[in-house]
């Protein structure tokens, strides 16, 4: 392996830097040149890919975001979009491809690799934590921790006026943003799109709460969730819960931004090295991921097929603590 290429790709999450400096570095270190892509699919397929050294990735581990740039792409969805794509590795002597990214981007990346002899990698870069093959995704932990700060501040204004918030967070088909930051937060319930919602049983929580002595109640509702957002949620409720002074706040594209927290550069550096090993190792089709502090190679398909739901145990310890 002599030259690699490495894009970031869909969603942006907190840790995709530190993935790209990790990649860029650990290659550097091994004899190996580096080329970086811009703005995922639509720059390969627009020939925008150049050259980086160690120092081109100098200052931006602590970055949110992708300095690469990113993109969801119509073009790379059609042959001939793929075809330009390959055209444009091959003219740069690219032999293998680090996708960061998430189930879309390995789709992706897993149709090139079948057109082409490019091999391909990929490392789990999305806040929703909903691939297989990983036990946290890069930017999870970072966005979980900027809902649970935002949660804290309402908590803060909720009591004060003895409300109930509506409180939305990211998870358009995936509940790990909402159950985790619900337990983190003390939430009173938690609105997960793995799960159905019964909103005579949600009115009911609510008055219980107050009935008990709570000074606030907080609902946490994953975007997705079957009932709605947090605004339907709230409007749905709204009869049911007269008397109860209540609010909505959807927290939105912020928890995609900000520096990444400890947990996700760590694991940054992590699979962005092992991303290059798997290189390599003649490895192609595979996804790096952490599986109980191990570094593992999954098949990119696995990824997107055996997607594991967030745990019906801790889904059960929330409902359990909310009292
Ligand atoms: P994410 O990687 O965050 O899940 P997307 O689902 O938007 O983001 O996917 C990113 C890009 O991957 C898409 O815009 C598209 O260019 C490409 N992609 C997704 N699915 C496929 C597919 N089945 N075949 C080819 N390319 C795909």
């Amino acid at each position: 392996m002599h030259r690699i290429a490495v894009l970031t790709s869909g969603g942006d999450a907190p840790g995709m830097n530190a993935a790209l400096r990790a990649v860029v570095r650990s290659a550097d270190a091994r004899g190996i040149d580096v080329y970086g892509v811009r703005s995922g699919y639509e720059g390969l397929i627009d020939g925008e890919l150049s050259p980086l050294s160690a120092r081109s990735v100098s200052s931006i581990l602590h970055l949110g975001g992708t300095m690469l740039g990113t993109a969801r792409s119509e073009r790379f969805l059609t042959v001939e979009g793929r075809q330009k794509a390959i055209s444009a590795l091959a003219a740069h002597q690219i032999e293998g491809l680090v996708v960061i990214g998430g189930d879309g981007s390995f789709r992706g990346a897993d149709v090139l690799s079948h057109e082409c002899d490019v091999a391909v990698v990929g490392v789990p870069g999305t806040i929703d934590n909903d691939l297989s093959g990983c036990d946290y995704t890069l930017g999870f932990d970072t966005a979980v921790n900027t809902a649970l700060d935002a949660i804290d501040r309402i908590r803060d204004t909720a009591a004060s006026h003895k409300r109930a918030f509506f409180i939305e967070v990211m998870g358009r088909s995936s509940g790990w943003i909402g159950l985790h930051s619900a337990i983190a937060g003390g939430a009173t319930d938690v609105l997960l799109p793995e799960r159905p919602t019964d909103i005579d049983e949600l009115q009911h929580r609510i008055h219980e709460a107050f009935r008990m002595g709570k000074q606030y109640c907080l609902i946490v509702v994953a975007e997705g969730d079957d009932a709605g957002g947090a605004f339907e949620v709230a409007q749905r409720c709204s009869e049911g819960l007269a008397g109860v002074s209540h609010r909505v706040t959807a927290l939105g594209h912020v928890q995609r931004g900000g520096p990444p927290l400890m947990r996700d550069r760590v694991l940054a550096a992590r699979l962005g090295d092992a991303a290059v090993t798997a290189l390599i190792d003649g490895e192609n089709r595979v996804m790096v991921g952490e599986v109980h502090w191990e570094v593992v190679r999954t098949p990119l398909e696995h990824t997107w097929t055996a997607v594991d739901p967030p745990n019906r145990e801790l889904m059960e310890l929330m409902d359990r603590l909310a009292r």
